[in-house]
């Protein structure tokens, strides 16, 4: 059998430097998967609504926490998934939550490697002040050495700063201005996915904080998440995505294909 996916929501956007609204996202692409424009099969052919494939662990709750006690809520979340038998995938929220979330996974799965999709390195040493923003998650991530080796794609705003920082840790950058097409890319270890729906040209996702053009399209991400190979696949995350400036139910279902399409690949977790 398969091990089961377990989708969590966490519905937290007060890292986010420039607008609100990722809070929302988790709601959104809950109805976008269950939207009757499309049905619930994976190209490959697998339908996560099949029994065991993708559970529902609901949306964390940060009521009356502050903000180190958020991050420590969303580690908790996280490792109760793992400690269940579950792969997570996890519905964010802004790009902060990641750090949270790789500090359960890789407390239990050593040698992790990250795939980062995102226009932006989130490599900020602080960014306004803050440590734990939406800018800054990767710094924290590798200063912990919580990851083996992190590869960045679709990336287009590098900052001399950011560089330095991406030079510091040792980060393979996939820049865009060099993109000539959907790489394969083959990890030794574990792999965890991280999404950041803004990696996507805003051409194909308005609904998002940070629209920065010049970016992948929906086709590519989804060959380099079909083709990726690695050891096993140990959760990913789906960031960023803002419905607050979703004109149309657009950017909500690119989201949820995205869901559907790491779904699969996280099944193929347990080799
Ligand atoms: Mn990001
Ligand atoms: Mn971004």
């Amino acid at each position: 059998m398969p091990r089961p996916v377990a989708l969590l929501g966490v519905p937290f956007d007060a890292e986010s430097s420039f607008e609100r609204g990722p809070a929302l996202a988790p709601a959104a692409i809950r109805a976008a998967l269950r939207r009757e424009s499309s049905n619930t099969s994976t190209e490959g052919g697998l339908d996560v609504a099949d029994p065991g494939v993708l559970n529902d662990a609901g949306d964390l709750d940060f009521t009356g926490l502050d903000p180190a006690a958020i991050r420590a809520r969303i580690e908790a979340g996280v490792a109760e998934v793992l400690d269940s038998g579950s792969t997570p995938l996890v519905l964010g929220g802004d790009h902060s939550i990641t750090y949270p979330v790789l500090r359960a996974v890789a407390r239990r799965i050593p040698n992790l490697n990250i795939l980062h999709f995102d226009a932006h390195a989130d490599l900020y040493d602080s960014f306004e002040g803050g440590r734990f923003s939406h800018a800054c998650p990767f710094a924290r991530i590798m200063e912990e050495q919580l990851a083996t080796r992190l590869v960045q794609v679709g990336i287009r705003t590098l900052s001399r700063h950011q560089r330095d920082q991406a030079e510091r840790f040792g980060v393979e950058v996939h820049e865009m201005r060099r993109w000539t097409g959907p790489r394969d890319l083959s990890f030794e270890g574990p792999l965890y996915i991280s999404l950041d729906i803004d990696v996507l040209d805003p051409a194909f996702a308005p609904g998002i904080s940070h629209p920065e053009p010049g970016g992948l399209s929906v086709r590519e991400v989804l060959a380099v998440i079909q083709r990726v190979t690695a050891e096993r696949f140990v959760g990913a995350d789906v960031v960023e995505f803002n419905p607050v400036n979703d004109s149309s139910p657009r950017t909500g279902l690119v989201a949820a294909k995205f869901v559907k399409e790491l779904t699969e690949r996280l099944s193929q977790g347990a080799i």
